[in-house]
């Protein structure tokens, strides 16, 4: 009696213990790796980002929408392979072609600036990897992006439908000119330092738009600046914070996207 006890309880825990342990085993290996990846995030966006005590010019991102992309959007996917230990460290890192992905402060200060409304329609130049896309697109209705390197828009283009980012168009091409078969725009970014604000995104900003985009010299010292544009139409600028960015560089006068476009 007493074994056949002993022997029931035994195949009784057996029976529950193995398929546990089956359960283990057969857990696909990324949700461990998802859970730690969401903690880092957790970590950027309290440490990094949303933190109020900093010396400087820097400012805690107070927006709670920001802060929630932030928390969300899996930048580790949107980093080559070889970086993605670094994913959510408090620097750019690299994406081939001489570009970067911009530091997480950086990007959820840029969102913040342009104060993003759930019904917005947005503008970013410089695609790269399309995080700042993926990020903007959780804040706004719709977002348009364009990148001047080919390789680039094309991998950022597959990616983005990839992760399900439904509300993301992007296109190839000399941002320059900005889009405007789809604006004006409530919001404009410009990822890229440009010599001098491009004439063309200034005319796509809707009346009560902003901008925000680096502007300076490729090597030098540059700002990021925001521009608001009035209801009344008129334009205002501030310089915000000193800034590094790759820069906005042009396509040549032959190619079609630059063809008779005049350039100051
Ligand atoms: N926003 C990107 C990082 C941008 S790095 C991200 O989240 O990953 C700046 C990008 O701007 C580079 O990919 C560069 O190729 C692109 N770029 C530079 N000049 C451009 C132009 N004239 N038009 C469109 N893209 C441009």
């Amino acid at each position: 009696m007493r074994i056949s006890c002993f022997r029931g309880f035994t195949i009784r825990r057996v029976a529950l213990v193995l398929p546990a342990m089956a359960c283990l085993l057969a857990a696909p290996a990324y949700s461990d790796d998802e859970e730690e990846f969401a903690k880092e995030r957790e970590r950027m966006v309290s440490e990094d980002i949303a933190r109020s005590e900093w010396w400087g010019e820097r400012q805690g991102v107070k927006n709670e929408a920001v802060l929630k992309a932030m928390r969300t959007v899996p930048r580790h996917l949107f980093v080559p392979e070889q970086h993605v230990d670094r994913a959510y460290g408090d620097y750019p890192l690299p994406i081939g072609y001489g570009q970067t992905i911009s530091q997480p402060y950086i990007v959820a200060f840029m969102t913040e600036l342009l104060k993003p409304k759930p019904e917005g329609i947005a503008l970013e130049i410089g695609t790269g990897s399309g995080y700042q896309a993926a990020i903007l697109a959780q804040v706004v209705k719709k977002v348009y992006t364009i990148e001047i390197v080919e390789a680039l828009a094309d991998s950022a283009a597959k990616r983005v439908a990839e992760l399900g980012y439904g509300n993301i168009e992007t296109r190839q091409g000399d941002g320059y000119y900005g889009w405007p078969e789809h604006g004006p725009f409530d919001a404009i970014i410009v990822t890229a330092a440009a010599s001098h604000i491009p004439p063309p995104l200034i005319e796509q900003l809707k009346p009560g738009g902003r901008m925000v985009i680096p502007v300076g010299s490729p090597f030098g010292s540059q700002y990021l600046f925001l521009i608001e544009k009035a209801k009344d139409g008129s334009v205002t600028q501030r310089n915000v914070l000193p800034v590094r960015f790759v820069p906005l560089t042009r396509a040549k006068e032959t190619e079609p996207a630059a063809a008779g476009k005049s350039e100051p």
